[in-house]
């Protein structure tokens, strides 16, 4: 059973155009609960995170206990929901969820934890933005399974102490770096996500199709993989929009045509770049000589928030090889001078080695 304790859970970035290609959650993507699978055997990819998990959950089980605290990392889209409640699923238990921007006081952090039953799933979205106050709460909730409550106030105030009952806690972020160490160290099991490859995000389309009863040929599911920016999110909304493409434009059946002719009429290219990736890479070689620029002056000057050009276009970029990080500021690489066919690349990449 699900128990959605926020509001607002996974819709809170609200960009004002949605993109095809922007991983984070959007409206549309409610739909996506259909395709969200229920078990590990159906979860694609990711074989290491899949084999340990199992051995974790069927100990867990066979102890006839709950698993250990869970740290899930990794960018938007690829999946820390779907294993938090794959996970409660496996555990035969019921999971909770919310994201930390919804809990706002003590009391809203108190009032689910001393409603969750014994081996159950306790799921926290975006866990690096939690308040100081409930994280210290969260510290003896996770390690004595207890929680410290004041009652009254001024000198007639006492504090006492609430037992709970096992659970599990899932905390999932897209910032590693910004999750305290004193949080970090107290889950027992941590999983990285990573960008899956296009044989991944292959099976996770066939899947997603099949459940949508739309046929869609070999050759258009492998090019639809290596431009879904090794996010299954981004696979499955670029796949609904493409059945509509494959509805008015053909005859129902997404095919290689289809998908090359979709793809361009939505701005996107054969490697998932859109406008606004080609925008960042072409403000960074004209307005600051290729870099290195500081996150806040590039989000100004391409007027995108810091938050989303962080979590969402960077990583993808970096990981194509188009942008570095460096401690100086952003940098590109002599890739993204050819992918915009701006004479200079050789010299980025000297730079990019001193
Ligand atoms: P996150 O919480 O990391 O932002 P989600 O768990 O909400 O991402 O995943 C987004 C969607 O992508 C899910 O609804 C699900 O349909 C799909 N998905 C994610 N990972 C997988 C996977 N490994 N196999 C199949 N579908 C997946």
């Amino acid at each position: 059973m699900i128990l959605d304790t926020s509001e607002d859970f996974g819709g809170e970035v609200a960009v004002s155009a949605p993109r095809t290609v922007d991983a984070s959650f959007q409206e549309e993507d409610r739909q996506e609960n259909i395709l969200r699978p229920q078990y590990l055997e159906d979860f694609q990819g990711q074989q290491l995170i899949k084999d340990n998990l199992s051995v974790f959950i069927k100990a867990a089980r066979a102890r006839n206990d709950a698993l250990d605290h869970t740290f899930i990392v990794g960018p938007p889209g690829l999946g820390k929901t779907t294993l938090a409640s794959i996970i409660a699923n496996e555990m035969q238990s019921e999971i909770r969820m919310t994201s930390a921007p919804a809990l706002d006081k003590p009391k809203d952090l108190a009032g689910i934890l001393t409603n969750v039953t014994e081996n159950s799933v306790f799921f926290i979205d975006e866990i690096h933005r939690l308040k100081p106050a409930l994280e210290e709460m969260l510290y003896i909730a996770m390690e004595d399974f207890e929680i410290d409550w004041v009652i009254g106030q001024g000198p007639a105030a006492r504090t006492m102490r609430i037992p709970l009952p096992h659970f599990t806690l899932i905390g999932a972020t897209t910032k590693a770096g910004s999750v305290s160490s004193p949080l970090a160290s107290r889950f027992g099991i941590n999983l990285h996500i990573d960008f899956y490859g296009p044989e991944e995000l292959s099976s996770i389309i066939s899947r997603s199709a099949h459940i949508l009863e739309t046929k869609i040929t070999d050759d258009a599911v492998m090019t639809l993989a290596k431009c879904s920016r090794g996010t299954p999110r981004i696979a499955n909304r670029l796949l609904r929009r493409l059945r509509d493409f494959a509805i008015v434009l053909g005859d129902g059946t997404i095919t290689g045509d289809i998908v090359r002719e979709g793809l361009e009429r939505l701005g996107i290219d054969e490697n998932g770049l859109e406008r606004m990736d080609r925008n960042i890479l072409r403000t960074i070689i004209e307005y600051y000589g290729g870099g290195p620029v500081g996150a806040e002056t590039l989000s100004i000057s391409v007027g995108e928030e810091v938050e989303s050009l962080e979590d969402f276009y960077e990583p993808y970029l970096i990981q194509q090889g188009y942008l570095k990080r460096t401690p100086r500021g952003r940098c590109v690489t002599g890739k993204a001078y050819d992918l915009l066919g701006i004479k200079g690349g050789a010299n980025a990449d000297q730079g990019l080695l001193f």
